[in-house]
């Protein structure tokens, strides 16, 4: 059998980030500057690095961007104060609030107090409810990357047994209500599905989004399946470590040396069964960022009613 093809995701997120720079120079002439204000909470280390790379990329693609740094201490009605005074600016057309927002705070309150015409995360129930009913709103990035990684790839969908492991509200749920609008037959796994190895080898598209580094095993995959790992996990264990990468001289190396190493949800034997595979790192992460950056650009077009073209050109 012939190894994975490999799904490269740097190469789409680019392509994508391209697409919008367009955009948003056409946009200019028209003038209009899309806008992104991100607020971040504290100092978390990850969170910090994630609101980073997303001030970064709009200043590639010419998107505004500001950011909001509330002490660690901010209170629900601070936070309240401070979104309300993004969704009157109309010079701000996306609002993100990076998670895990501090214990004190109604997370849930705050994201819910998004206007759902700038909730670029596409997290709010309205945009949820948009979704599921097919009407032009705002989608998560993540699952949005999977589709737009299949798409590109030239890989059917339509009629497809579609399996996604996971149901979270931002990557399981809207993951298979993305492959469902593409008219997949989808199954949703999760913690209490019986015989998951059974009903994943059904899958002519595996989507696995579990948070569980290298759980799927070639026992999980029909031959040929195109596999989506959407598992970003940091293993730090030697023997964890060993189970998944021993023997692979490059990944040794790099996990000496850092002690540590990213790693999917799909075990890297599945490179033998499966037809196509994203890899970790450089499968769908890339692309959460890409298609925030669409989804900004989505946004404003969508509050000044303008048409939204199809992202992927058929
Ligand atoms: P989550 O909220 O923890 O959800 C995990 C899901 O996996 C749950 O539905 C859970 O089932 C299911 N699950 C856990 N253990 C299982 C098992 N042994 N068998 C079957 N199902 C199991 O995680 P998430 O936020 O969706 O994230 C999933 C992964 O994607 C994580 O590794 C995360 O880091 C990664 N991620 C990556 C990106 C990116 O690439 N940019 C973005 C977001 C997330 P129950 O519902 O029954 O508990």
């Amino acid at each position: 059998m012939m190894p994975a093809k490999i799904l490269d995701g740097m190469k789409i997120a680019n392509e994508i980030r391209g697409e919008v720079a367009e955009e948003v120079k056409a946009m200019a002439a028209a003038g209009v500057r899309p806008g992104l204000a991100v607020v971040l909470v504290g100092h978390n280390p990850a969170s910090e690095i994630y609101v980073r790379g997303k001030v970064k990329a709009c200043e590639e693609v010419g998107v505004y961007s500001e950011q909001h740094t509330p002490p660690e201490t901010a209170t629900t009605d601070q936070l309240l104060n401070l979104i309300e005074d993004l969704n009157r600016r109309d010079q701000i057309d996306g609002i993100l609030v990076q998670l895990p927002l501090p214990p004190q705070v109604d997370s849930k309150k705050v994201l819910m107090a998004v206007d759902p015409a700038k909730d670029v995360d596409g997290f709010h129930p309205v945009n949820v409810g948009f979704l599921s009913t097919q009407r032009p709103g705002l989608v998560p990035g993540t699952p949005a990357g999977v589709i737009e990684i299949l798409k590109r790839n030239h890989i059917p969908i339509a009629g497809q047994e579609a399996v996604v492991v996971g149901r979270s509200d931002i990557v399981g749920k809207p993951a298979a209500m993305l492959l469902l609008n593409a008219n997949a037959t989808v199954t949703v796994c999760h913690s209490r599905t019986r015989d998951l190895p059974g009903v994943c080898r059904r899958a002519d598209i595996l989507v696995a989004a579990i948070g569980r580094a290298g759980m799927i095993t070639r026992d999980f995959v029909k031959p040929g399946a195109t596999v989506i790992d959407v598992g970003m996990n940091k293993v730090t264990d030697p023997a964890e470590f060993q189970r998944l990468y021993g023997g692979n001289a490059k990944r040794e190396e790099a996990f000496r040396t850092k002690g540590s190493t990213l790693v999917g949800d799909v075990h890297p034997e599945v490179s033998e069964v499966a037809g196509a595979l994203t890899p970790v790192p450089g499968g769908v992460g890339p692309l959460t960022i890409a298609m925030l950056m669409y989804n900004t650009v989505k946004a404003a077009k969508l509050r000044r009613g303008a048409r939204v073209p199809e992202l992927t050109r058929k």
